[in-house]
């Protein structure tokens, strides 16, 4: 079964960091691949958790996980402006709920914002948090820049991580209900709406031109919008956006961690996937081989 969608979100693609640390001095999100590019001399390290090479190319967002359809897939082109050599993987992940996860985890990291309690428990959430940033970006990248070996890289402390993970928690929740999707869409005197400025910042390409309405075309019928998330912010507004626009409900996949299922997933299954198709039992080929 097909569903007529409003929005389309094109593939993200970035290049894999390598070596996640944070700063001794103002606590920033870091790499060590991103060092080895400053250096310009750099040696690939082969990366047995991931399957990485740094620096490889990749996309590890497809619209449909489950899709052999060779339309589907993603090129992999040549660009000059990748600096580093690797082996491309596939990646088996699903990211159609990231915004939503993300809330999840700001929930889960409420500790890293807390002050008033002993210095002790202050560490323990700092240490928390940057965990989770760091199992995030060995398995999805940075967040803020597709190529941390490039000149685009924006130096981000810990703390800009929660707050924008906040800011697009927040929004996935408010996308769920009509007082929440007024409120991310309304446009403000001083400009443009929180999903318009957001989507601005982080996404290009397609007929999106720099604004965002929910409004219905004359006659009917559902006015297209395309966005290429130019980092994963951008992939979380993207998805807020089709929340929005074409309501889509979330619910968990049917290899969900629970008590008696430890091992199991902390994913969500859209109402529909990106390329119109309902129904979707597990989150990704992994879930539904382990069930
Ligand atoms: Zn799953």
């Amino acid at each position: 079964m097909s569903t007529t969608l409003s929005i389309q979100i094109l593939p993200y693609e970035y290049v894999a960091p390598e070596g996640f640390f944070i700063t001794g001095s103002g606590g920033y999100v870091f790499y060590i691949s991103r060092l080895d590019y400053l250096r310009e001399g750099h040696t690939p390290v082969f990366n047995p958790s991931t399957g990485l090479i740094p620096g490889s190319r990749k996309s590890n967002f497809q619209s449909n996980t489950f899709s052999n359809d060779p339309s589907q897939s993603v090129s992999f082109q040549e660009n000059a402006d990748y600096q580093h050599e690797g082996e491309l993987v596939e990646s088996t992940f699903y990211q159609l709920d990231m915004h939503r996860w993300i809330n999840t985890q700001i929930q889960k990291n409420q500790a890293f914002k807390t002050t008033n309690v002993p210095l002790s428990e202050i560490a323990e959430g700092t240490k928390a948090f940057e965990q989770t940033v760091r199992d995030f970006t060995t398995k999805y990248g940075d967040f803020f820049t597709s190529n941390v070996h490039s000149d685009s890289f924006q130096e981000n402390r810990l703390d800009d991580w929660f707050n924008e993970w906040k800011d697009v928690g927040t929004a996935a929740m408010d996308a769920q209900s009509e007082e929440g999707k007024q409120k991310l869409t309304k446009a403000v005197p001083e400009g443009k709406s929180i999903l318009n400025a957001n989507l601005y910042k982080h996404t290009g390409i397609g007929d999106y031109r720099g604004a965002w309405s929910g409004e219905r075309p004359p006659g009917g019928g559902v006015r297209s919008r395309i966005f290429r998330p130019i980092n994963l912010a951008g992939l979380c507004w993207a998805l807020i956006a089709r929340d929005i626009s074409d309501n889509i409900t979330y619910s968990r996949c049917k290899n969900y961690q629970s008590t008696t299922n430890p091992n199991g997933c902390e994913h969500e299954i859209p109402s529909i996937t990106l390329d119109g198709k309902t129904n979707m039992e597990y989150c990704s080929r992994n879930c539904s081989e382990v069930s």
